[in-house]
């Protein structure tokens, strides 16, 4: 049949599950144990087992994860957090929620990850207060740095795409300066740096589950770290702040209810049994993208670069170069059938950032040259090569026609 007459209907993502998925679910159903069960202990063992981790505490998303180690590293109202305005937004949000300020640094152009000479030179300026030399951080740092007092307490590096950021060079920067490294593993689970796996890197990692990601539980995360009194803290903090070896009522901090469900936990822990199966059908399905779409003129295919060892694919981002039109290409998809999405939307042009700091255009240049031209495919492990010939084709036709003449 031709491509360009038989029209598919093709999903932006889809989840992986199997008949083992459901019986697993369906198994934790025929028990009275719905929460704080063996399911979540099980499920916590396998991720810690499948990234070398020493602890795992599942939570119920990915943003309460982050939460969570953005309160462990001791932000408090006015802190300061170096991280990536090129992320989802729950990146930043999690620093917000402690009253925190987010201190933004530009990315590198080829992997879009946070450009880690620039995390030094925040990191820098923000201990000696030189505050002008953190690039265009307006009132996000000028206007409310005296009623904060705010010390420089973490850096949340996110590893976009599935890509692991440069983290030795971060890792520097966090010893020399004594702070704490949150790693936003959210996107990139299984993913390897130098041989050594993404969310293992800094002090903790968190992942998340939500249907997109590359195993599911529904909603879900799981932070993991090799720190005991942090992981304790953590398991307090998701449930109402009750200590961990204390009796049932005693609350002995803030907490909060992020506690994973059993149902969920038992899906993820049928998931996670697969999830080298699971990278690898991703792993083809991108390689069946670069294939067609290298080379074209007017199409950038994503940047592995040599750091990375084993990439995790969570998304296929292809940058659309001018003078083909990104906005057009996404309406002309559409039209056929095709979903597209820019990805990331910066999160420093985000509305509520916007007004909340004071940032504009222009504050950090790459990552709003990436937020013009990224273009997310439909993308999953189960999409066929035809599904895939499907988009592609209509890619091309769609970004030839976009160019304005
Ligand atoms: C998915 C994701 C999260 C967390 O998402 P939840 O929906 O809360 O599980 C955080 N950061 C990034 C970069 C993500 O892609």
């Amino acid at each position: 049949m031709d491509y360009m007459t038989a029209r598919l209907s093709i999903p932006m993502s889809s989840p992986d599950i199997t008949s083992d998925d459901i019986a697993a679910i369906n198994a934790v159903l025929q028990t009275p144990i719905l929460s704080i069960g063996p399911q979540i202990d099980a499920f916590e063992r396998a991720v810690v087992d499948a990234v070398g981790a020493k602890f795992g505490i599942g939570v119920n998303s990915g943003t309460a994860g982050l939460h969570l180690g953005v309160i462990a590293a001791g932000v408090e109202q006015g802190d300061l957090v170096i991280t990536t305005p090129f992320s989802f937004i729950a990146s930043t949000n999690a620093i917000l929620y402690e009253r925190g300020i987010p201190i933004f640094v530009d990315v590198d152009p080829q992997t879009g990850n946070i450009d880690p000479a620039k995390v030094a030179e925040a990191a820098e300026a923000a201990v000696s207060s030189q505050w002008s030399v953190v690039s265009n951080q307006r009132s996000a740092i000028n206007d409310q740095r005296p009623m904060a007092g705010g010390r420089l307490k973490a850096i949340l590096p996110v590893h976009a795409f599935g890509q692991p950021a440069d983290m030795d060079p971060i890792l520097n920067v966090a010893r020399k300066h004594q702070l704490n490294v949150i790693e936003d593993a959210c996107e990139a689970i299984g993913a390897e740096y130098k041989g050594r796996k993404a969310g293992t890197l800094g002090d903790m990692g968190v992942f998340a589950f939500y249907p997109n990601k590359q195993i599911t539980t529904g909603e879900g995360g799981m932070i993991v770290t090799n720190d005991e009194d942090w992981a304790n803290l953590f398991c307090s903090l998701r449930n109402q702040g009750r200590d961990v070896f204390d009796a049932w009522l005693n609350h002995s901090r803030l907490g909060y209810n992020y506690r994973l469900d059993e149902m969920s936990a038992a899906l993820g822990a049928a998931q996670i049994k697969r999830l080298d199966e699971l990278l690898n059908k991703r792993a083809r399905v991108a390689g069946w993208y670069d294939e067609r779409l290298q080379g074209e003129e007017l199409i950038e295919v994503p940047h592995i670069v040599a750091t990375t060892t084993r990439m995790s694919w969570f998304v296929y981002v292809v940058r659309i170069r001018p003078p083909a039109q990104r906005d057009e290409v996404i309406k002309r998809l559409t039209e056929v059938g095709v979903p597209s999405r820019p990805y990331f939307t910066p999160i420093h042009l985000q509305p509520f950032y916007r007004e909340k700091f004071g940032y504009q255009r222009g504050d950090f240049p790459v990552t709003e040259y990436l937020g013009d031209v990224s273009l997310a495919l439909p993308f999953s492990g189960v999409m066929t090569e035809e599904q895939v010939d499907y988009v592609c084709q209509h890619l091309c036709e769609c970004v030839f026609h976009s160019v304005r003449r």
